[in-house]
């Protein structure tokens, strides 16, 4: 008899692990919502494609990833190759991203006071990113006061909807923009567009958006949708989910702040580990699903403080089906935090593209913030319930900004422990 297993959370780390483990392992998934696919499920509006949180696309730097990724899917068939062309809107013009590498767009007074913060960062000499506090202090300290007022400050702030010189600066490893000055240099003299650079290409399926990732991996998975797991128990070497499903070993996929009103257990030091996690803060999103008018944008990012949204997704231009309802094409407006439908309506009016508002998401937890210690707590509630068969995977278990490849990657390495 194969031993059984239970994964909790059908988002693309549970489906993910449930797939790796299915050969060695009896595996059941439970989801608490009626459907599944987490943060990255998707709709049809009357036609259109709807991202419900934001706008998803593949791609990894890690070999293993993409190997397993593509062992799913048909690369040639059924998916598009999406081509990041994402700019900036400051002062109703569109500036090129990484907005370092686009100076040349920028008004000559801005420049000059930019290219001034630059030559006295090389003057002082670089700073190494582990010597900096925080991620505010990283910014200043790697693109100067000019850049950070206009760009990184204020992007930064609506889009973590925090203080951002509360960040550690670890959390940010491998996602941060290291410029060294040279090349931002280089890439003003050579005008280079970002759409022709390496990094720029990103996978996106031709039907349904990331719908069809979740479909295709859930496919021949035992999913029992719309089972709210409150109660986990370990016993004897058995695990006890609700009371009435018993596994060999659970994965749980959901949000770690939840997890010691869930797990069911007298050993003080797992309820004291749960205890401290109990307050970590995350960020929600609002989304609308607009039609707009056309253009050959990917990502706009919005950092000027009169608009309330922070980045508009073209995600009608990952695919032509994403836009069956409309002559138009289709995009997703991205809030951070909640707002109210007419507030969101009334700012479309201000944004470019002759925006409609089609459809409207409010998701609660989007973006997980991490502060100091956080993954120090995390990793001692990971320890204290392997010990009980029980792991944790994924962005609201792990606490950690990952994203899509990310979330395979971890459960790579949980299955290679697990086998
Ligand atoms: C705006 C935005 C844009 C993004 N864009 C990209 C992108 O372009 N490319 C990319 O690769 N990544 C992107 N990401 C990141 C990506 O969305 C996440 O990495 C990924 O979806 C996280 O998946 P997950 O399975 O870990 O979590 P989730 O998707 O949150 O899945 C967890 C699942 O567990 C279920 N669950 C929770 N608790 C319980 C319970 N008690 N009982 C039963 N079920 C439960 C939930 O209902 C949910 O379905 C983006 C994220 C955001 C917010």
């Amino acid at each position: 008899m194969p031993q059984k297993a239970i994964v909790i959370g059908s988002g693309i780390s549970g489906l993910s692990i449930a797939r790796m483990l299915q050969t060695q392992y009896d595996v059941k998934i439970i989801e608490r919502t009626p459907t599944i696919g987490g943060l990255i499920k998707c709709e049809r509006i009357n036609g259109n494609l709807f991202h419900r949180v934001g706008g998803h696309v593949f791609n990894s730097k890690n070999p293993a990833v993409v190997k397993w990724f593509w062992d799913h899917f048909d690369k040639e068939t059924e998916f598009l190759e999406a081509i990041r062309n994402a700019k900036i809107l400051f002062n109703d013009k569109l500036i090129g991203y990484p907005i370092e590498n686009f100076l040349h767009q920028l008004p000559p007074d801005l420049v000059k006071k930019i290219v001034k913060d630059l030559l006295n960062i090389i003057k002082e000499g670089y700073k190494a990113p582990e010597t900096y506090s925080d991620f505010k202090a990283f910014l200043l300290g790697n693109f100067g006061e000019t850049l950070y007022e206009l760009y990184f400050g204020p992007y930064n702030t609506k889009i973590w909807n925090t203080d951002i010189s509360k960040v550690p600066l670890e959390w940010l490893e491998g996602k941060l923009p290291m410029p060294k000055i040279d090349d931002v240099i280089i890439s003003n003299i050579v005008k280079q567009e970002e759409s022709e650079m390496v990094h720029s290409r990103f996978y996106y399926p031709v039907r349904d958006g990331s719908q069809f990732i979740i479909n295709r991996l859930a496919q021949g998975l035992d999913i029992t949708p719309s089972y709210n797991v409150s109660s986990i128990k370990s016993d004897d070497g058995r695990i006890i989910v609700n009371g009435e499903l018993d596994g060999d070993l659970l994965v749980y996929c959901g949000d770690i702040r939840l997890l010691s009103s869930i797990i069911d257990t007298s050993d003080k030091k797992l309820n004291d580990a749960l205890a401290e996690v109990t307050g970590l803060l995350s960020n929600g999103t609002s989304n609308v699903l607009c039609e707009t008018d056309d253009n050959d944008i990917s990502w706009l990012y919005l950092p000027e403080d009169k608009f309330k949204a922070h980045r508009i997704i073209y995600t009608g231009n990952f695919s032509p089906t994403n836009n069956e309802g409309t002559n138009r094409k289709t995009c997703v407006v991205e809030f951070s935090g909640k707002h109210n439908e007419a507030d969101m309506v009334k700012e479309l009016e201000l944004l470019p593209g002759n925006l409609k508002p089609l459809a409207f998401n409010y998701e609660p937890n989007s973006y997980i913030i991490q502060q100091k210690q956080t993954r120090e707590k995390i990793e001692r509630v990971k320890q204290l319930l392997a010990t009980r068969n029980i792991y944790l995977l994924g962005r609201f278990a792990e606490w950690e900004y990952y994203n899509m490849d990310k979330c395979i990657e971890s459960a790579m390495q949980l299955h290679s422990i697990l086998i």
